[in-house]
């Protein structure tokens, strides 16, 4: 018989521990919410495959993937962030309380965040394992061009990303051969890329090819390429090979639940906030214009500040405007002049008629009003009984509110 799942009871949970995972925990436990983060591998995430980081602010040294990332942890741990070391198979994100499902436990959350981040798509080529990342393969031209100074590398793939990285690796190395699946001339990026690229006098291309396998010592040695007409196998010495063929992000266990692109990444607002109330994701899990350990602290820190203010709005919204007793909320845009006068006509209201009045200002999160259903501002929410009763539009005068009281 199957074990029954340990049920635990979080503000917050955080699925994965990479940098936009654990900077929003460092967010959410200084804001002093009960925080879970749980990370199916090694805590750090996709940093903590590279040896080298130099574009990291605050290390003008430059520093190590793992030893940033072990600070990013400390940190959050400082602040009372507790961690599991285990995978996430299950998530049931809908309605105020969250569950998320791991092998042993069900961990239950007013807010879920997911920060599982993604990997870069491989070829599948022989010995690909043994040369990933800092052994000769890798997946970020931005992070490891310098180091390639004056080398030949390899590059993967003909779309966007290979292609335009593939010209600013030109800078550093002194050749830059590109494999192309396609015939002559044929690349999957945009024309202009493509024209800067066959005039590139440090770029070559092998067309109709694919990479047969890696060989190497320690270190990558060259790359083996076949063409996929001929057969013939292409030996290529490099100093490093950069496969440009993809990112797929980690959102296998929320599709069908949370919106999505096209391409299996987490839709959301500039607050992080996915199309489900209290759940948010951020970081590389996120459709996004670069993908870097800075960019993920910036979603991370969002995330998580955005998590504070959403529970803290769920305990107002509870507490005070979705009363038994009869409540009115103004709702108003505190940029609107008119607007902000009125606040004068609900405070003189509140002498008079007994009901709770509460302000509402959409200009700083319109968390309340989406709960209420209000898309048009300004207006007065009447509840009675936890339930809306009556929506007045407009800037009403206080017979036209105690009429409808
Ligand atoms: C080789 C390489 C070198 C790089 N070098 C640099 C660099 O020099 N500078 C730079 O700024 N950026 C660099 N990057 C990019 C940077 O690593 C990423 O942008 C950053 O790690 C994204 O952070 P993240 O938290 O969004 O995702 P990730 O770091 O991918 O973290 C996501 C975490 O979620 C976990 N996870 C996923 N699914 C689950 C689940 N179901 N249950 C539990 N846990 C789960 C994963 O195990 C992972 O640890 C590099 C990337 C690579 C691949």
């Amino acid at each position: 018989m199957p074990r029954e799942k340990k049920v635990e009871q979080y503000d917050v949970v955080i699925i994965g521990g990479g940098a936009a995972g654990l900077t929003a925990g460092i967010y959410c436990g200084r804001a002093r919410l009960n925080t879970l983060l749980i990370e199916k591998a090694l805590v750090g995430g996709l940093a903590t495959y590279t040896n080298e980081i130099e574009n990291y602010p605050g290390f003008p040294e430059g520093t190590t993937g793992l030893g940033l990332m072990k600070l990013f942890q400390e940190q959050a741990k400082k602040f009372d962030v507790k961690f599991k070391g285990t995978d996430v198979q299950k998530v049931h994100l809908d309605g105020e309380i969250k569950k998320v499902e791991t092998f042993r436990n069900i961990f239950e959350a007013k807010v879920v965040i997911i920060a599982a981040g993604g990997r870069p798509r491989t070829t599948g080529a022989e010995n690909e394992d043994i040369f990933l990342y800092d052994k000769g393969i890798s997946f970020c031209a931005t992070c490891d061009a310098a180091a390639n100074t004056d080398k030949v590398v390899v590059v993967i793939g003909s779309g966007d990303a290979a292609i335009e990285e593939g010209t600013f690796l030109t800078k550093f190395a002194s050749k830059v051969i590109v494999s192309v699946l396609h015939d002559e001339g044929i690349m999957d990026c945009n024309e202009i890329a493509k024209e800067a690229a066959l005039r590139n006098p440090k770029m070559e291309f092998v067309w109709n090819s694919v990479v047969e396998r890696f060989e190497g010592e320690d270190h990558l040695e060259r790359v083996v390429l076949k063409n996929i007409k001929t057969d013939e196998l292409i030996p290529i010495e490099a100093d490093t090979c950069f496969e440009f063929i993809g990112y797929l992000p980690n959102t296998d266990i929320f599709k069908g639940i949370v919106d999505m692109t096209d391409r299996g990444y987490i839709n959301v607002t500039r607050n992080m906030e996915t199309n489900i109330q209290g759940v948010f994701a951020c970081g590389d899990v996120t459709e996004k214009y670069l993908k870097q350990v800075a960019t993920a602290v910036g979603d991370g820190a969002i995330a998580g500040f955005a998590t504070e203010k959403y529970i803290a709005e769920s305990e107002i919204f509870e507490e005070q405007i979705l009363t038994e007793e009869l409540s009115l909320s103004y709702i108003y845009n505190a940029i609107d002049g008119d607007s902000r006068a009125y606040l004068t006509t609900m405070e003189k209201l509140e002498d008079e008629v007994e009901a709770k009045i509460n302000i509402v200002d959409v200009y700083k999160s319109t968390g309340i009003a989406d709960r209420l259903g209000v898309k048009e501002y300004p207006c007065v929410v009447v509840v009675k009984d936890k339930k809306v009763v009556e929506v007045i539009k407009g800037l009403p005068s206080k017979e036209d509110i105690q009429s409808k009281l």
